[in-house]
């Protein structure tokens, strides 16, 4: 059977990664989640004084230079799950805290930032057999995936999701109108970007998640990927 290029592109916090993730194992296909890469970046930047997380201010001419040195893979870890390294050392559970969830987006719309993982990513998928999720997936890195999903749900839904998440890895301290800011926020930022802004791919399927259960929304996308596959 053919190994198709599935991308799934999607506003913050629906569940994308959890159903490309489901979707990439089903298939015995690669998942590759290219915000963990945005964030890894991020993490880079406020470690060696390149951002600072109060103003938001980015010392983009030394990021720039030092692009090349931020080197990101992912490894498996006991579990079978996907760990984003940067530069050798195991970075997920930092890239994923609030800081880094506050500082990614303007990272993120930096043109050398984005020209630097799209070309990794693109490099990622050659051999197709691949689940990327993301917010240009199918609209800039892969123009051509023979399937595309644009995933969306409602921002109160998603803050919700994302404040059950944090808690469940211990963090008592954050509210819900705090993770809604941040999720309203990147929304904001992530659609009116100059480079390459967060919009459905025109040929992309809508997923709105907002009253949809996990198994409910893996079986659709797994109908839709059956389907594309049997077409390509
Ligand atoms: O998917 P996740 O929420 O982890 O992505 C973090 C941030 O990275 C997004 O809010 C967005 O600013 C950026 N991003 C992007 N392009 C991608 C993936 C993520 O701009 N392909």
């Amino acid at each position: 059977m053919k190994k198709i290029t599935i991308a799934i592109d999607g506003h913050s916090s629906c569940g994308k990664s959890t159903m490309a993730k489901q979707l990439a194992a089903d298939l015995g296909y690669i998942y590759v989640d290219t915000g963990a890469m945005y964030r890894a970046v991020t993490l880079y930047a406020l470690r060696n004084g390149l951002m600072n997380a109060e103003t938001k201010e980015i010392k983009a001419d030394e990021l720039q230079q030092q692009i090349n040195d931020v080197k990101i893979s992912f490894v498996l870890n006991e579990n079978g799950q996907k760990q984003t390294v940067l530069n050798g050392e195991i970075v997920e559970q930092e890239i994923r805290q609030m800081l880094v969830s506050s500082c990614v987006s303007p990272i993120a719309a930096l043109g050398f930032v984005r020209k630097h993982l799209v070309a990794l990513q693109q490099q990622m998928g050659e051999e197709g057999g691949i689940v990327m999720d993301g917010r240009d997936i199918g609209t800039v890195v892969f123009p051509n995936a023979e399937l595309k999903v644009f995933v969306t749900a409602s921002a109160e839904v998603r803050a919700q999701r994302r404040l059950a998440e944090l808690q469940g890895k211990g963090d008592t301290t954050t509210t819900f109108e705090e993770v809604l800011k941040n999720v309203e926020e990147r929304d904001y930022l992530d659609t009116h970007r100059d480079v390459t802004p967060l919009r459905q791919a025109d040929d992309a399927k809508l997923l709105d998640n907002s009253n949809m259960t996990i198994p409910e929304q893996n079986a659709l996308l797994h109908q839709w990927a059956m389907e594309a596959i049997g077409n390509s």
